[in-house]
C-alpha cells in the first residue's frame, strides 16, 4: 500500500504489467529516465523491472523504474 489510500504497489509475481497506480508512483518520484545523465521523459520511456521479471523479479514498486528505449 502506499500509506495514503488502499491501492497495493506491490504485485509481486501475479502481473508482469505494472499497474495505473505504481506508473503513477514512478511518474511523481522519478519522472525520468533512470539511466545515468538521461531526462527522457516517462511519455517516451517504458517501465522496467530493475530485476527481471523472467529472473524472478517481482512487480513491486522497489523493483520497477523508468527507463527509455535505447
Ligand atoms: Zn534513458
Amino acid at each position: 500500500m502506499d500509506g495514503l489510500t488502499p491501492v497495493p504497489l506491490t504485485m509481486g509475481r501475479s502481473t508482469r504489467t505494472a499497474t495505473l497506480e505504481q506508473r503513477l508512483a514512478l511518474a511523481a518520484s522519478e519522472l525520468v529516465c533512470s539511466g545515468r545523465g538521461c531526462d527522457t521523459p516517462l511519455v517516451m520511456s517504458d517501465i522496467h523491472h530493475i530485476v527481471a521479471f523472467a529472473n524472478g523479479g517481482r512487480t513491486d514498486i522497489e523493483n520497477l523504474t523508468i527507463a527509455c528505449r535505447p
